[in-house]
């Protein structure tokens, strides 16, 4: 034991004087337990404890911690006094670091907690606030947080000014999983900057599993919901701005085309790739539009799935044959009835089987099938085409993706039409996947709950 070393204090507890005496006498002399105050007789048993003898049965077992006691049967050598004393000793100090360092640990990691741009409270598994961090403070002022009631007055949409959750308490919405991810603006917009955040609850386990309580963290994401609103609003202003221009070029091309005898003016080649592009540019603007807008409204009426996909696909022929591709397609011998939103439904079908021909080199092979599983439809627009790399499939429906070979062959598109796709597909609350090999083709999957019984559903609104 070195010299550093605290005293400890360990009591050892006896039945009367005489015994106590006893215990003198056995360690008269004794220079082995330095560090230790012997407490002799007292009858303050709350810290590390040797009961000699016949006490034992007196004292009340709750007031001694179990790895404090220790029981020395009367009568004792004095060297089995000393060696117990020594043992009681090492435990103690081994407990007393174990505490000190949690302690310690305490003390880090709530100066870390602190110190973060994060958010952290902590509920016990009765709801009750344990403790929180300096983060959260700023974050429910901001709110408008009322403790007594819960509620909070200053809580925005993703518009910053709609007030939303004012009637709910939002500790136990978020404890309850509710939320979770969705970007919030806080503060008053008249009143000063606001703040994003992101809420999310996490169940706090001992390592045995059981529950202690729930974290909840609150992310600050200002810089990054800024970024999307500029990107978002750069979108907007650009395709409001290219729309009034293009609506005035396409109704001169109409009305050329209604006035003058196009076919045989000598420039019908030329005519033609003009209307050509600026439908395209059109078409573009139109979904550029479409992304920028804080979602996509569905209207959802009675459709037949065979129809919608014959006539994309009558439309597509055309540019099959062009690319030299053979375009097979296979569908039931029934009409399949749905309840979708049919031009959006159409959208994604010219999206996937134009790309399929897009990206398929000459002499392969676009197939399209429908079927129905049950309640679902399912369309599949498989190719023969170059395929997409394993690191680039988990990229595919994000906007404005482009794969590395697309952006190579130079092959028109922004990468914005399998998101389009993607955000359609969700709120018709179906799926969409693909598998592909590099160099040897692509299969779309998308599967459509049909909902041939469903009370009409007017609208489903989705987030891009
Ligand atoms: P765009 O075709 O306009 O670039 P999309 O959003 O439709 O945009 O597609 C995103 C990207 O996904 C494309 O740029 C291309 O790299 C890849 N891709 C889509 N469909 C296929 C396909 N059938 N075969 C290979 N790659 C594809």
């Amino acid at each position: 034991m070195s010299e550093e070393q605290e005293t400890i204090t360990i009591s050892v507890a006896v039945a009367g004087e005489a015994e106590a005496e006893e215990v003198r006498e056995a360690l008269r002399g004794e220079e082995g337990l330095p560090a230790t105050q012997l407490l002799i007789g007292s009858t303050e048993f709350t810290g590390p404890t040797l009961v000699v003898g016949t006490l034992a049965a007196e004292i009340d077992d709750d007031s001694l911690a179990e790895a404090d006691r220790d029981f020395l049967p009367v009568p004792f050598a004095a060297a089995e006094l000393r060696r117990r004393l020594r043992v009681l000793e090492t435990r103690t100090r081994r407990l007393y670091a174990a505490a000190d360092n949690e302690r310690e640990l305490g003390i880090i990691v709530r100066q870390i907690a602190d110190a973060i741009n994060v958010g952290v409270m902590f509920y016990d598994t009765d709801r009750r606030p344990r403790m929180h961090n300096r983060a959260v403070e700023e974050i429910l002022e901001l709110a408008g947080f009322d403790m007594a009631t819960g509620q909070s007055t200053n809580i925005y949409s993703p518009d910053r000014y709609t007030p939303v959750k004012r009637d709910k308490n939002i500790i136990t919405e978020t404890l309850e999983g509710d939320g979770r991810g969705l970007i919030y603006w806080l503060g008053d917009p008249e009143e000063g900057p606001q703040r994003a955040v992101i809420s999310e609850a996490h169940s706090i386990r001992r390592e045995d599993g059981e529950l202690l309580g729930s974290a909840i963290i609150t992310y600050d994401v200002t810089d990054l919901a800024t970024e999307i609103e500029m990107r978002e609003g750069y979108l907007e202003s650009i395709s409001h701005e290219l729309r009034t221009p293009l609506t005035a070029a396409i109704g001169y091309l109409d009305l050329i085309a209604d006035g003058f005898d196009v076919e045989n003016s000598g420039f019908a080649h030329e005519f033609e790739i003009i209307e050509h592009n600026v439908l395209y540019m059109s078409s573009l603007v139109n979904e550029f539009a479409t992304l920028s807008k804080n979602g996509i409204t569905l209207t959802v009426k009675p459709a037949e799935m065979r129809s919608l996909l014959m006539q994309s696909l009558d439309a597509l022929r055309p540019a099959a044959e062009k690319a030299r591709l053979t375009l097979v397609t296979s569908v039931p011998d029934d009409p399949v009835a749905a309840r979708v939103d049919a031009s959006r439904v159409t959208q994604v079908i010219d999206n996937l089987v134009s790309n399929a021909i897009k990206y398929t080199p000459s002499g392969g092979t676009v197939t399209v099938s429908l079927d129905q599983d049950g309640d679902d439809a399912v369309l599949r627009v498989a190719d023969t085409g170059q395929g997409i790399a394993e690191n680039e499939m988990a990229r595919i429906f994000d906007r404005f993706f482009r794969s590395e070979s697309a952006r190579r062959m130079a092959a028109r598109g922004v990468g914005i039409g399998l998101t389009i796709a993607k955000t359609i597909v969700d709120g018709h609350h179906g799926t969409i996947s693909v598998q592909s090999r590099l160099g040897h083709g692509s299969t779309f999957t998308v599967r459509l709950p049909l909902r041939p019984k469903d009370a009409p559903l007017s609208e489903i609104t989705d987030r891009l």
